[in-house]
């Protein structure tokens, strides 16, 4: 149920196509995060990218002129850790194949790594950027024993300024297809990433917005969460791709963070913001 865009409190923000794309903040973005924070509102940056720490995602956004505390970044790797705990238990065994910034996350969160011929309770894939076939083996080793299988998000390819690279989407269908096993999900748009999040900071869904450009991971994500929707057009998605489909549904829809800003904040926002910086 679509919270009265007003009253929404707390401001879950996809990052890339919604507040910057690629090294460029998208404008009225600054403004309206310092606007939801001066009314005491949160805004928390989620994505599922699992390469990167949540410091890395602060340090890019500070570079950008959103001063950000690492806290208040989110990732799927966040949400993979509180699943696993709470299937396993702090401290179970898995197999991970993930960057050294994942790796240490689930560290933190107190799991024990394992490599290979041990016995881990899970196998755990994240956005593996330094994969190797060696991993590849030993992960399917333990995948046609049968060792339950997770991943951080689905998605088959992330954007860089360089073009579209396999995400661990597209990781997970090699898995797939070699041994028939099918992971479960942690990342938007499962309701898996709201309930951590919910459970990290302390919130409801009925006060919260998730605001995104894509929708099958975005917008199918709020739906699920029961969150309201807010589709911005400043990314991967316009609004003839929007009105083709079916599948999800957006409570609203703005051309961009500043848009939206206007609509929440009203037009005094129009006049800030907006420093020779952009
Ligand atoms: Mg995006």
């Amino acid at each position: 149920m679509a919270a009265e865009i007003r009253a929404i409190r707390n401001w879950f923000l996809d990052m890339d196509g919604t507040v910057y794309l690629g090294n460029e903040l998208i404008p009225g973005a600054r403004a309206f995060i310092e606007e939801v924070r001066a009314g005491g509102g949160r805004a928390i940056f989620l994505t599922n990218n699992s390469s990167r720490s949540p410091r890395d995602y602060a340090e890019k956004l500070g570079r950008l002129g959103i001063e950000t505390p690492e806290e208040d970044v989110f990732t799927s790797g966040d949400a993979a850790a509180l699943m696993l705990a709470r299937r396993f238990g702090r401290g179970a065994r898995g197999y991970v194949l993930g960057t050294p910034s994942l790796e240490d996350l689930l560290r933190r969160e107190g799991f024990a790594l394992v490599g290979e011929n041990a016995d881990p309770q899970f196998v755990l894939l994240g956005f593996d950027q330094t994969l190797t076939y060696e991993k590849l083996r030993i992960a399917c080793d333990y995948l046609f024993a049968g060792v339950p299988f997770f991943a951080t998000h689905p998605d088959r390819v992330c954007p860089t300024e360089r073009g579209f690279i396999p995400d661990a989407g597209a990781m997970l269908a090699l898995f797939r297809t070699a041994t028939g096993a099918e992971a479960e999900i942690a990342g938007k748009p499962e309701r898996m990433m709201a309930e951590a999040a919910f459970a990290r900071y302390g919130i409801a869904p009925e006060e919260t917005a998730m605001v995104g450009d894509r929708l099958s991971t975005d917008i199918a994500f709020a739906n699920r969460s029961g969150l309201t929707a807010v589709l911005v057009l400043s990314g991967e998605t316009s609004a003839a791709d929007y009105a083709a489909q079916r599948d999800v549904r957006a409570d609203y829809i703005f051309d961009s963070v500043n848009e939206l800003r206007r609509a929440v904040f009203g037009p005094r926002g129009q006049e800030r913001g907006e420093g020779p910086c952009f």
